[in-house]
């Protein structure tokens, strides 16, 4: 388990934990400077931001509302608001625009204080962007600002309380601003765990998790973080909301499902209660490998069909096995290329001692007949150590010159090879010869499964556009390949354009009208999720 990083706060223009970062090996740059060349980028220099929009008479009595000492308007905490981490939220911090920086941060401590400042907010007529962990990586803190009188970060950070954990029922009481190791800190000390580990598990929260719908590498063994909510409570503009009184209902439609994913334009999520295992007593992670793409895919989907999943399944196509991105200390160790060819599965097992050998035996022998190679622990145990690190590898490249981002969608198996073909071509033709596509499956279902691309390409003058118009392309081909635009990464502002392609504009339509009830004047996060 990663170390507890309670408060320590990313770098604006960098991902993660600055002590975690990493220069290149130098057997990376090598392999770098031979497939991009090297543009070293200057020295990063502190990014002033916008003065505050926020009038005297409006900071006081914001003041009055959570306290004086829980609001900030310096420039150093206003910086660490702004925006996410997506590749063009660096390239803008690091180009010196922080434009997009909110006018005070305000930090309320209790469902009280958040519907408190919500009034507030609904009476000055100031947007309000709730703040998790800053993690997203689709614009979805990027709130439009035009038309109010000032626009506040509602940080979650003070919120970080178990509230209860009920062991006969397994469930738990999350308070929104608890990170990913905070949380399964608390969990662990009453002897059960949650199981949701996104890539960004470090610093991204329980409010973030269910405000996105998430999902995390342990997706096939515990599920993603929407199956893992039993209830919920929300702050609206409109009142208090709570869901999920009874483990199921027929209650009509269930309203949890309008508030997860609802990325802070419905509500702020104040309280999540969780669905909770027994801490494993065993973990167990191996490599398969496998002659192609579609072998290995194949093979995923018998055993989700067969209803063998393990707790971790993933799976990397030939260009992702060989360059090994996920794991940046190997990258460049050799020729660079993968000593074995084919594609990597990893497979993890966690549970009783009983229940991973019974699980393993028949995910062993499911694999091995359907001709995959097992490769031993040592390679599972390499992903398990370095299963956080590819975005330190991120802000290196882009300190080189290359341009490296991340997208995601999924679809249904029998349309898995065409979704594939037409992101991958429509990447590779936009941003031309030497691009680098990579992709791997790592969540998937009894009908169908993610596939995660990741872009290397050597950064242009003009990067933003460059990725921007290269990101354009790639939703096209998802929407015409009938995929969804985001399987776990959500909407935001970056994929509200394709949207109604998903959902049609009576969709659109029914997204407008809930949000018009709940938030009538329309202060939570303005111009995010909603069309
Ligand atoms: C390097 C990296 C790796 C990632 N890997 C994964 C991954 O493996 N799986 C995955 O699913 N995602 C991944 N993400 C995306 C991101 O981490 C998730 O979307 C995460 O759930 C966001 O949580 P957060 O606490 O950081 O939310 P934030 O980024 O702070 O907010 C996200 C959105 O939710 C809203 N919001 C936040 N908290 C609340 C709340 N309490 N109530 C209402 N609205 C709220 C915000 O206004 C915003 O619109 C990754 C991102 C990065 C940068």
């Amino acid at each position: 388990m990663t170390a507890l990083k309670q408060q320590l706060e990313m770098h604006p223009q960098r991902w993660g934990d600055p002590a975690s970062a990493t220069a290149l090996p130098d057997s990376a740059r090598g392999l770098i400077e031979l497939a991009f060349g090297i543009d070293e980028t200057p020295a990063l220099d502190t990014v002033t931001v916008p003065r505050s929009a926020l009038s005297a008479g409006l900071l006081d009595s914001l003041r009055e509302v959570v306290g004086a000492e829980h609001v900030f308007t310096d420039d150093g905490t206003r910086r660490l608001r702004t925006r996410g981490k997506s590749t063009p939220d660096l390239l803008r911090a690091r180009a010196g625009d922080l434009s997009d920086a909110p006018d005070a941060v305000v930090r309320p401590g209790s469902h009280d204080d958040v519907a408190a400042v919500l009034a507030w907010a609904v009476e000055h007529h100031v947007a309000v962007v709730p703040f998790g962990g800053g993690t997203c990586v689709t614009g979805g803190l990027a709130a439009r600002r035009d038309g109010f009188a000032a626009l506040v970060s509602l940080d979650l950070v003070r919120m970080k309380r178990l509230v209860r954990v009920d062991h006969e029922s397994m469930t738990a009481v999350l308070e929104p601003g608890l990170r990913g190791p905070e949380a399964e800190a608390l969990l662990a000390a009453e002897g059960v765990l949650l199981g949701h580990y996104p890539q960004s598990f470090e610093f991204a929260t329980i409010g973030g998790f269910a405000a996105t719908r998430s999902s995390g590498q342990s997706s096939a063994g515990y599920g993603r973080f929407d199956a893992l909510v039993v209830g919920l409570r929300v702050a609206t503009p409109r009142g208090e909301v709570r869901l999920g009184s009874a483990p199921a209902n027929a209650a009509g439609p269930d309203l949890r499902q309008l508030f997860l994913g609802s990325e802070g334009a419905f509500g702020v999520i104040t309280e999540v209660t969780v669905r909770v295992r027994r801490l494993p007593e065993v973990k167990l992670y191996e490599g398969w490998r496998w002659e192609s793409f579609a072998a290995g895919a194949d093979a995923m989907r018998t055993l989700a069909q067969a209803g063998l999943l393990p707790t971790v399944l993933r799976l990397s196509d030939e260009a992702e096995t060989a360059i090994n991105l996920a794991r940046p200390d190997e990258i460049g160790a050799g020729d660079g290329q993968s000593t074995t060819g084919g594609c990597l599965m990893i497979t993890g097992y966690e549970g009783t001692p009983e229940a991973v050998q019974a699980k393993r035996a028949a995910v062993t022998a499911l694999l091995a007949g359907l001709g995959g190679d097992a490769v031993g622990e040592a390679a599972g145990e390499a992903w398990a150590r370095g299963r956080f690190d590819a975005p330190y590898l991120r802000d290196s490249m882009l300190d080189v010159g290359v341009l490296v981002e991340t997208l995601e969608t999924a679809t249904f198996w029998s349309n898995r090879d065409a979704l594939y073909t037409g992101v991958k071509q429509a990447l590779e033709s936009r941003l031309g010869e030497g691009t680098l596509v990579l992709c791997h499956i790592s969540h998937v279902y009894e009908t169908g499964c993610s596939l995660y691309f990741t872009v290397a390409t050597k950064e242009s003058a003009e990067p933003l556009p460059q990725w921007l118009a290269a990101k354009a392309a790639a939703n096209d081909a998802i929407v015409a390949a009938g995929a969804t635009i985001t399987h776990h990464h959500a909407v935001g502002t970056d994929h509200k354009p394709w949207l109604v392609h998903e959902i049609g504009e009576l969709g659109i339509s029914v997204l407008r009208a809930v949000k018009a009830d709940l938030d009538p004047t329309g202060v939570l996060n303005p111009g995010v999720l909603v069309p």
